[in-house]
């Protein structure tokens, strides 16, 4: 069944991801109700209406949910209890169960070996005895990562020798932590799914991923590598997809090792900072997509017109340039309506269109981000 335009899409989280679903939403005829815990956040200045509570107020929750035909998130973390308050209320998706595998790094893990889709070679850890056994089978170097909360490499540490592992040990909170192998990748990419109530399935091209500080800074699309890697990376996207039973969106990000082996490293139900490029490069945005998988709208083809580059704005350094990018044709600027450029928080991004099949090589793609 679909959501007729007029009724509202409840969406957890006030941030930029809920920001361009909500603008997606509204050219579907659609309203948004955001809950967060952030007074003007960058969704809520875009959509009709905001709840501004803790996630784990119960009766805010109850209210919100009143007033919404549909429930989804932009932002994952959200207590188990609220959660469960929420299913009882309203259609939830993605579900409670796919939040809750994409929330905790080892059942994540576990979930994708189970299914036949590779990750780096792992083990949980609880106490410090569980850390050298573990540094004794898997070997050094190896990142340990807290199981949940992490993101933009926050929660992790690299160890590079033995000596390493106690003051990582107690520094990363909370406990269960999960030590991996370190990939020495040749590359990271990702691909982004979207699949409907019905079990219809489409993907985005797999795109490249460069960091800067564990932050994202380029995402390249199509990602330069060979088909065959590129259609091995949708069949493990498309797979974990129909595994989960989603219905909404999910990224999958994949570390390419330099014989051209995938390792699935993270996956997220949301709208994705490596999908950005979709909003200008194909007809219908990783946004639209996800609004349509939860309103129970058709799925069309998850089709490009353009290959693209997206660059991500950083911190003060990067808005610095913004009056720059303005005044440079071609490159098509996002702001997120943050006030404060604090040092390391994603202002904006911007995208660059490139003809299909000319995306340009290394030194071009520099090229073609500068700005007056
Ligand atoms: P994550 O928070 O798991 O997405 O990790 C953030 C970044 O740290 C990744 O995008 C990689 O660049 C790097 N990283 C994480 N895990 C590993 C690993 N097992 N081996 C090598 N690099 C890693």
């Amino acid at each position: 069944m679909s959501l007729p335009p007029g009724s509202t899409i409840g969406i957890i989280g006030g941030g930029q991801l809920g920001r361009m679903s909500a603008m997606a939403a509204a050219r579907l005829g659609y309203r948004c109700h955001i809950f967060t815990p952030e007074v003007a956040s960058p969704a809520s200045q875009v959509a009709a209406q905001t709840t501004v509570a803790d996630y784990t107020d119960h009766e805010a929750l109850k209210t919100f949910a009143a007033s919404v035909d549909v429930i989804t998130f932009e932002f994952e973390n959200i207590p188990a209890a609220s959660l469960q308050l929420l299913t009882s209320l309203k259609p939830v998706h993605p579900s409670a169960e796919v939040l809750a595998i994409s929330q905790d790094r080892l059942d994540e893990k576990n979930f994708l070996n189970s299914i036949g889709a590779p990750t780096a070679p792992f083990a949980a850890i609880e106490t410090e005895a569980d850390l050298s056994a573990a540094i004794a089978t898997l070997g050094l170097p190896g990142v340990l990562k807290t199981t949940r909360l992490g993101y933009d490499g926050k929660g992790q540490a690299m160890l590079r020798t033995p000596e390493d592992a106690a003051a990582a040990f107690n520094a990363l909170a909370p406990k269960p932590l999960v030590l991996e192998g370190f990939i020495d990748f040749a590359c990271e990419i990702s691909v982004i799914i979207a699949r409907g109530a019905d079990g219809s399935i489409t993907s985005f091209d797999p795109v490249e991923n460069r960091h800067k500080h564990h932050i994202l800074d380029l995402t390249l699309a199509p990602a330069p590598l060979p088909l065959a890697t590129l259609a091995e990376a949708t069949r493990l996207g498309r797979l974990i997809a129909e595994k989960l039973n989603l219905i909404g969106l999910l990224a999958v990000e994949m570390f390419v090792t330099a014989s051209g082996t995938l390792l699935v490293n993270e996956i997220a139900p949301r709208p994705h900072n490596s999908g950005h490029w979709t909003i200008d490069a194909c007809p219908a945005s990783q946004f639209e997509m996800h609004i349509r998988a939860v309103a129970g709208l058709p799925l069309p083809p998850a089709s490009r017109h353009a290959d693209a580059v997206m660059k991500n704005l950083i911190g003060p350094d990067d808005m610095a340039d913004w009056p720059a990018i303005l005044a440079t044709p071609g490159l098509i600027a996002h702001h997120y309506g943050k006030t404060e450029a604090r040092p390391g928080r994603k202002m904006g991004h911007i995208n660059r269109l490139f003809p299909k099949g000319s995306l340009p090589g290394e030194f071009g793609i520099m090229d073609a981000l500068k700005h007056k």
